[in-house]
């Protein structure tokens, strides 16, 4: 079921409109400008429903907010108003409002409206999913890396939870091209990652394809140690799809691995974190490769050999 937020200070027109809508969706309701924008945030909404006049912070100030979040910028957003002048409504559009409905309104009229643009909005995921999709491995390619890391930071500094950056890299792959030939490196490049993806399934789990033999994730939550097995077992994992590899220490295809979990903090760089990751991923490979290097923030270190 497609979910949809009400911002409305009136609780009776809010309750109106949640009962117009909620046989098709689910339907939550904010009463506050500043209320709203937190549940936004989640980005887990197909579309906004926001009401003009409210006491904290009126329906174009949010509006405008709203816009500027990378979480939200992308969801339609209907501005719900007694204000019935020409030129509110020519505002809240020019600010970008996909539509314009006029208190009292007709139910069958507003229900018919929000469902165009959710579904509208569906489409437009759907195609953004296909272009952030990884056309090799079938995994998320670089361009939603780059969109959504920076959405699982900001995630993280709000809900207050710890934050991991894993960078992986296939060990002598380029050996392997030349012993075994290109195409024989693409199906390695799909099997790796095919199991590396089944490991990282939660919600919150972010994989990509960072470029060539090389991937990134992210998890959120979990303490160092904890974080750290898991990405040792996925590491065991490619080890034990035992695809032969002469060119290699243990004869099979491996990774290295190099992370961080960190608790972050408003004001401290995504940047950084990646950095201290591609650290440890060269320590990986210097230490002898097919291992899992793992830090926390304060510099303590884990490693399997
Ligand atoms: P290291 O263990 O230090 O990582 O050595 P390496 O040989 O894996 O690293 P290097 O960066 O020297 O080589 C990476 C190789 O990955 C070279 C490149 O041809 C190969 N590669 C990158 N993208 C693809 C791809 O899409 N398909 C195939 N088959 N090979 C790729
Ligand atoms: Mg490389
Ligand atoms: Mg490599």
């Amino acid at each position: 079921m497609d979910k949809i937020l009400i911002i409305d200070d009136s609780a009776v027109q809010a309750e109106h409109l949640k009962h117009i809508l909620e046989d098709t969706y689910e339907v939550t309701i904010a009463h506050t400008g500043s209320e709203g924008l937190m549940y936004a945030k989640s980005g887990e909404y197909s579309l906004f429903l926001l009401d003009v006049i409210m006491p904290d912070m009126d329906g174009f100030v949010l509006l405008e907010k709203l816009q500027e979040e990378l979480a939200t910028e992308h969801i339609p957003m209907i501005m719900i108003t007694s204000l019935s002048d020409i030129h509110s409504e020519e505002y809240g559009l020019l600010l970008g409002a996909v539509d314009y409905i006029v208190k009292p309104f007709n139910p069958v009229i507003v229900k018919a409206r929000v469902n165009t643009h959710v579904k509208q909005h569906r489409y437009w995921i759907q195609m953004e999913q296909q272009v952030m999709k990884d056309e090799l491995t079938k995994v998320a390619n670089r361009r939603y890396y780059n969109r959504y890391s920076i959405i699982k930071w900001q995630e993280a500094i709000r809900l207050k939870s710890s934050f991991s950056v894993c960078m992986f890299d296939i060990d002598k792959f380029k050996v392997y091209n030349d012993t075994y030939g290109h195409p024989s490196g693409d199906k390695v490049l799909v099997s790796v990652a095919q199991t590396v993806n089944s490991y990282l399934q939660r919600t919150t789990d972010l994989f990509a394809r960072y470029g060539g033999e090389e991937f990134v994730a992210i998890v959120l939550g979990g303490e160092p140690e904890k974080v750290y097995e898991h990405f040792k077992r996925i590491r065991q994992a490619v080890e034990d799809l035992h695809i032969e590899h002469s060119g290699s220490v243990s004869s099979w295809v491996t990774i290295s691995l190099g992370g961080i979990t960190a608790h972050p903090k408003m004001g401290d760089r995504y940047e950084d974190y990646l950095k201290m990751a591609d650290s440890m991923l060269y320590d990986a490979k210097r230490l002898g490769r097919n291992q899992v290097v793992w830090a926390n923030e304060k510099g303590v270190q884990w490693r399997e050999r």
